[in-house]
């Protein structure tokens, strides 16, 4: 049977790491007690949350009151963009500005706002896939409700400058949230500081569980639950609490950012090295920008190469990796991320996003140089469009 050996898909879900599934054990066993109990046993559930909201709260540099649970990155954006907007439309606030290449949970809770009559602005990113301060500042109007950008691209990788647009808002008196989901680990983080007042992360994509995750919002605001029912979560987020999953995010949160640099000091040199290698491979591309890039991220395009059949063929060879958005494949659409940066369809067709972790390996990667090259040529060889672009007739890119 083929297995997975080496997996490069870090930015899709992470493994739940030793220490965080031995944290979330005891509470999957005997500490299984509902928080909202008075007994023993539930109020050592509630315990063991708070302490977890702590060390979320330390991890972003907030007070623990400003940290809510929820079941991941993709309701904590509904829920910061629906109440916000919502909120601020009472005051007669009906303009929201984003960009271009957020998440689908930003984008599509976007679309679904523009239905009830929401203006939404969306800003460029670029061709190296970077939003410009200066254009948050220009798109802010009288009647913005809310700046949501995203803090890193999940598919290229590029880091937005966050304490800067952070600034403006608070400047202009705008509320900014930002999907903080691939950055957190990568990068340091710390809300005050950077002028941060709502902040959306994962669990799985930092070694806890599936399921569960985390909105920060400043307690300047109050905002209305997304989910009515009981009082969990002071009133603003019904549903028993993922117990175990909150006590292990609270680990792996204080993990992750505890080692932001030493994991970039590990993977920076084997992502040049992966660039160096790769970009030898004749018309190819690397999206997003050089530099200002998490270290644990690569995103190429190769022409005349088709996304899925790369995949497919390094998953011959037990390597796990992906084609854009693991959320789109399975549609035929490229990859709006990589539309946003200016690739034509065909190369954004032929893309190959490579993603590590604090747990990938140099010999990870040889394999990985060893065997891709080769896969390339192959899937050029077989296609007849490739024979075109050779011969220059047909698109062109820079
Ligand atoms: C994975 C991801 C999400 C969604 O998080 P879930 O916990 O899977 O709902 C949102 N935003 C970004 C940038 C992501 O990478």
């Amino acid at each position: 049977m083929l297995e997975t050996k080496i997996y490069l898909d870090n930015a899709a879900t992470t493994k739940v790491s030793d220490n965080v599934l031995n944290a979330m054990l005891p509470y999957l066993k005997d500490g299984y007690g509902n928080p909202s109990s008075i007994y023993t046993l539930g109020r050592n559930a509630a315990i063991a949350m708070e302490e977890a909201r702590s060390k979320v709260a330390k991890a972003l540099g907030c007070d623990a009151t400003e940290i809510y649970f929820t079941s991941g990155g993709s309701e904590s954006d509904n829920w910061a963009i629906k109440s916000t907007a919502h909120m601020m439309a009472a005051k007669g606030k009906k303009h929201l500005i984003t960009s271009a290449f957020e998440h689908h949970a930003v984008l599509h809770t976007m679309q679904a706002l523009e239905k009830e009559g929401f203006e939404v602005t969306y800003l460029p990113v670029y061709e190296n896939g970077i939003v410009h301060p200066e254009d948050v500042e220009k798109a802010i109007r009288e009647d913005t409700a809310l700046v949501t950008i995203m803090y890193a691209n999940n598919e290229i990788g590029t880091i937005q400058p966050i304490p800067e647009i952070g600034l403006i808002c608070k400047d202009k008196g705008v509320i900014f949230h930002t999907d903080a989901v691939q950055a957190v680990g990568n990068v340091h983080i710390n809300v005050k500081e950077q002028n941060i007042d709502m902040l959306s992360l994962s669990g799985h994509k930092i070694h806890a569980q599936k399921g569960v995750g985390v909105l920060y919002v400043n307690k300047k605001y109050r905002l209305s639950p997304l989910i009515d029912g009981g009082a969990q979560e002071r009133g603003r987020r019904a549903g028993t609490e993922n117990i175990p999953g909150i006590v292990g995010l609270g680990v792996a949160i204080t993990d992750a950012c505890a080692n932001v640099d030493a994991k970039n000091a590990k993977l920076k040199p084997m992502q040049d090295r992966i660039i160096n290698e790769i970009m030898k491979i004749e018309r190819t591309h690397l999206n997003g920008d050089r530099e200002r890039r998490m270290a644990s991220n690569l995103n190429f395009s190769f022409e005349g190469v088709e996304g899925e059949s790369l995949l497919l063929q390094l998953d011959l060879q037990g390597i796990a990796a992906s084609s854009g958005s693991a959320c789109t494949s399975g549609s035929l659409d490229p990859s709006h991320v990589l539309l946003s940066i200016g690739l034509p369809h065909e190369v954004a067709h032929g893309s190959l996003r490579i993603s590590m972790s604090e747990y990938t390996t140099d010999e990870e990667i040889d394999k990985l140089l060893e065997v891709l090259p080769g896969i390339v040529q192959k899937l050029r060889s077989m296609s007849p469009l490739w024979e075109h672009i050779i011969k220059g007739e047909t698109f062109k890119i820079k």
